[in-house]
């Protein structure tokens, strides 16, 4: 276990966090009890919809599970990141289809897909108030390579029998691109359906459900160690003290090496950079566009937005004032500080790229960063840890989580308690011996260096 990957004091604080109240600093007893039946380590996204569905099962109980959180609740990349729900349709389907064949890169695609109807089926049933918003994503693509690249794996995508969501993604060029993106000098733009929402706000409701329900949380609780004791039990050690439970979910992404020393080098903590960018005269009310957006520049510079329903907008990107600079965000989990420019970045957003935002008064009012969970071969680990049972992983989500945990908590909770006896997730996403011994860490080549060569905007 290495301290170095524990999530540090003080972190930058996001937008979404303004949602803050004394449940952050939750804690269903003073003292830690001694036993437990279940210990789930991170309260975001994956722990957090993992517990959802494992109580839902009925199978354990409630009381036996036990949340430990190194920070407040939900401080980690759920509090920092862009709120878009939005499955990668195309965009990576040559590269997944040569690795994993047609069926393999389908199954990735209407997994993600799933997401959409299944966030909105969670959030209405469980009346969620969270800003969900169902929408279309629209990516502008203002590079000729990226433009090649978006058009080549739309048409690869179109021709795979398996991709079951395919009529869903349109394809625009020129003038009509420019129009519905309101992109001037956009040569092309895809659009399909995604969903943005206010992630703390979601996953605060489920938590305090889950605790009504008798699940107990220990926040500002860091685990510093687990051992495999002679029994096949854990001994979780935190800094106030140790636990001895029966199985042990990990759900701590960006930060697994901290507690799963197997996944250093595996998982590896990415620093990103996300903005809130409202309309700096209270008087007038922003330019709001419908859509969600991706913007992609040469290699692998792009931001990414929402437009939320109060017309104010989440921008995440500034890689080009990232990817150049190692040292500032690879393997790297201080997000209690910026990276050079990427605050400036945001100045006059807006204006510079929408022309209904044109002479519009902006302010970037919360610039912050997060901590994402980046995987050697882009995929999230869920499953049994190799060698180790009743010890399970659900982390590693790429910065692309909003469409992939919520059915893969679902599957491992159901797998967990013994309700199915296989993960129903893409194949590509489950741990196997060849995947924890032979992938080859591609995430640097994968990001490139953003050339200068970027689009004039
Ligand atoms: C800046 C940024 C922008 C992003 N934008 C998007 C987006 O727009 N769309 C999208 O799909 N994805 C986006 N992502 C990625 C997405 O936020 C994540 O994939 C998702 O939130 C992961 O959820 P999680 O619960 O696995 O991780 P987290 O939310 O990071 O939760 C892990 C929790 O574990 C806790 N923890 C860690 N180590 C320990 C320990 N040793 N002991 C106890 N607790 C521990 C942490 O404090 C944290 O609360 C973005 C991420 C960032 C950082």
């Amino acid at each position: 276990m290495s301290s170095r990957y524990l999530p540090v004091e003080n972190p930058t604080k996001s937008f979404w966090l303004t949602a803050e109240d004394e449940f952050s600093t939750y804690r269903s007893s003073s003292k830690l009890p001694r036993e437990a039946d279940t210990i789930v380590i991170g309260s975001g996204y994956a722990g957090t919809t993992f517990t959802y569905y494992l109580l839902k099962e009925n199978k354990i109980n409630p009381s036996s599970i036990l949340m430990l959180e190194a920070r407040n609740v939900c401080s980690g990349a759920t509090a920092r990141n862009g709120g878009h729900l939005k499955p990668d349709l195309y965009y990576s389907h040559k590269k997944f289809s040569a690795k994993y064949g047609a069926k393999g890169a389908a199954e990735i695609i209407n997994f993600e897909h799933a997401h959409l109807e299944a966030m909105k089926e969670l959030i209405e049933t469980e009346e969620i108030d969270c800003d969900f918003v169902l929408t279309r994503a629209c990516d502008v693509h203002l590079h000729p390579k990226s433009v090649n690249a978006a058009v080549s794996n739309y048409k690869s995508m179109i021709k795979n029998p398996y991709v079951t969501c395919k009529k869903d993604v349109q394809i625009k060029f020129g003038e009509q691109a420019e129009i519905i993106s309101k992109v001037e000098g956009s040569p092309v733009c895809l659009t399909y359906t995604a969903g943005h929402l206010w992630p703390y706000k979601l996953i605060v409701s489920i938590l305090k459900k889950n605790i009504e329900k008798g699940m107990q949380l220990q926040t500002n609780t860091p685990v510093l160690s687990t051992t495999k004791l002679t029994d096949g039990r854990y001994l979780v050690k935190t800094n106030r003290g140790e636990i001895i439970c029966n199985n042990l979910d990990i759900a701590t992404n960006a930060y697994t090496a901290s507690v799963e020393p197997k996944f250093e080098g595996k998982i590896v903590p990415i620093k990103g950079i996300c903005s809130h960018i409202t309309s700096s005269d209270p008087n007038k009310k922003t330019p709001h566009l419908t859509n969600t957006y991706g913007i992609r520049y040469a290699g692998a510079d792009g931001d990414y937005l929402i437009n939320r329903p109060d017309g104010s907008v989440i921008v995440g990107g500034a890689k080009r004032h990232i990817f150049p600079f190692k040292q500032l965000f690879y393997d790297v989990v201080d997000d209690s500080t910026l990276i050079p420019n990427t605050k400036e970045y945001f100045d006059n957003y807006m204006n510079d790229r929408f022309y209904t935002w044109k002479g519009f008064p902006e302010v970037a009012d919360y610039v912050w960063s997060g901590i994402l969970g980046y995987s050697d071969d882009s995929l999230p680990y869920v499953g049994e840890v190799i060698g180790d049972k009743n010890k399970f992983i659900l982390a590693g989500f790429h910065g692309h989580g909003m469409p992939r945990v919520l059915l893969c908590a679902k599957a491992l909770a159901q797998l967990v308690s013994g309700k199915k006896k296989w993960l129903e997730i893409p194949s590509a996403f489950k741990i196997t011996e060849d995947r924890m011994e032979n992938t080859k860490n591609g995430i640097l080549i994968s990001l490139g260096t953003p050339s200068n060569d970027v689009a004039k905007l």
